[in-house]
């Protein structure tokens, strides 16, 4: 049985960390390790085709220059012997060759995902030629030969399983494979990604579709904090938390896990532990089927959050006006985040403003329509059973302060989230740090 582990951006960030790995992952044990593409590299490579998509070619070059530039220095650094500095320069050289061959071409959303894909492509061959130059056994996995998703951009599960083990098969014997994160196949055999983050999904798509033991998820931070460590500085890691619980904190903005990578592991009962590269002795976070402790386990936030608020008349004792304003949000294959009612109006939050205008001129056919941009959903994450008092209070009494723009409680007993102007996040998530962690 393979464990899988997947390593982020800053564990191969360097030459150093890189190295680093091989500590983490050639121990014996039987691994899948899907790594990241090395820290600022998807970045730049969003960056390259931006000026691509603007036509500015000289642009592009020079970005993609100085990208390989920075590669050039990282395989000086990686690599000791001749052979394998030799074979990592060709390797550098047809890739970014490839990148620079888009400067000659039209350019889409299609020559944009096979750029995006090179990053995770440099950093697993790099990690597999190290391990090669260390005398260490290990298969490079093309993620692109099983790794898909389907017309819906949901994983092509059947598809996934069937393939993965035919290269497991086909490599029988061997204990460690290295395989990319983030980048797949779509419907039409194109190369596509999992979206910003999402070597996370893969990990947990791979672990799921060979029914690992247990995913890892290697990072910078010792797990799942109770709060955001990027903005509140007194923060700590929670040891456990129910698939259900980690799955809200992903999907409302805790930025350690991609939003939907939970689900495929809870699906297939594979826990999930959330480990610190830099401190691998670190208990971290272990998200499993538990059946947690009562009360709140953490905080987290999601911004670029507009509210839509829904007023008809008709709606009084009227049935049929909450299909009629879901169906327009179907047909625009827009999901809805948060949803409160009241007899004559609703309010609901949406995150993808791509169809909001025709959306809302859809609305409005059947009801009024006021749109409030600039929000954020601040959700309460823990278990919190519907037969206990107090949480909500709890909540409540912690953003006393703060105007609240929306409240949504018991659609699952795992959540309280409230709506606030996102100029006011800070404030309230330092205020939920206090009241309800007692921390400042
Ligand atoms: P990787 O590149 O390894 O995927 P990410 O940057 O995607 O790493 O995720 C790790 C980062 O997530 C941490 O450095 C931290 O700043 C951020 N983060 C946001 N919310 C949380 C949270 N609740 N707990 C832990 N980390 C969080
Ligand atoms: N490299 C991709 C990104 O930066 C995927 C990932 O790191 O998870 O978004
Ligand atoms: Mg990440």
């Amino acid at each position: 049985m393979f464990l899988v582990l997947k390593f982020g951006g800053t564990s191969v960030g360097t030459p150093q960390r890189i190295k680093d790995l091989v500590k983490l992952t050639a121990n014996g044990t039987p691994k899948i390790v899907v790594l990241s593409a090395m820290s600022g590299t998807t970045n730049a490579l969003v960056e390259i085709c931006n000026a691509l998509y603007q036509r500015n070619t000289e642009e592009a070059a020079h970005l993609t220059e100085k990208l390989r530039t920075n590669y050039k220095q990282v395989i000086s650094e990686l690599f000791s012997k001749k052979e394998s500095l030799e074979k990592a320069q060709e390797l550098v050289l047809n890739h970014f060759n490839y990148i620079l061959a888009f400067t000659l071409d039209m350019f889409t959303a299609n020559e944009e995902k096979a750029i995006l894909a090179q990053g995770e492509l440099l950093s697993t061959a790099l990690f597999h030629y190290y391990l090669e130059e260390s005398g260490i056994d290990s298969v490079l996995l093309p993620a692109l030969n099983f790794m898909r998703i389907d017309k819906n951009e949901e994983p092509d599960l059947p598809y996934i399983r069937k393939y993965i083990h035919e290269e497991l098969v086909l490599n029988s014997g061997k204990n460690l494979f290295i395989t990319q994160g983030y980048i797949c196949r779509n419907s039409f055999g194109e190369i596509d990604n999992l979206k910003r983050g999402g070597s996370d999904y893969s990990a947990s798509i791979i672990g799921a579709a060979i029914k690992s033991p247990e995913i890892q998820i290697w990072t910078d931070i010792d797990g799942m904090h109770n709060n955001d460590p990027r903005i509140v500085s007194n923060t700590h890691p929670v040891s456990e938390l129910s698939f259900d619980e980690a799955a809200e904190l992903a999907y409302f903005g805790a930025k350690i896990l991609h939003p939907t990578c939970i689900l495929p592991a809870q699906k297939e009962n594979i826990p999930v532990r959330l480990k610190n590269t830099m401190q691998p002795e670190a208990p971290g976070t272990l998200i499993a089927n538990v059946s947690s402790e009562e009360g709140v386990k953490a905080v987290a936030a999601k911004d670029g959050i507009t509210a839509i608020n829904i007023k008809s008349d008709r709606m009084l004792l009227a049935h049929g006006f909450l299909r009629a304003v879901f169906e327009i949000f179907e047909r625009f294959k827009t999901p809805i985040d948060m949803i409160t009612t009241s007899e004559v109006a609703i309010s609901l939050t949406v995150d993808n403003p791509k169809h909001l205008t025709l959306i809302i001129d859809e609305l409005k056919d059947i009801a009024q329509v006021e749109i409030d941009e600039n929000q954020t959903i601040i959700c309460v994450v823990g278990n919190l059973p519907k037969h206990q008092s107090g949480f909500a209070s709890k909540v409540m009494d912690a953003l006393r302060n703060i105007p609240l723009r929306m409240v949504s409680y018991g659609g699952s007993p795992n959540n309280i989230s409230v709506l606030v102007n996102s100029s006011l996040k800070k404030e309230a998530l330092l205020a939920l740090n206090k009241g309800l962690f007692n921390k400042n």
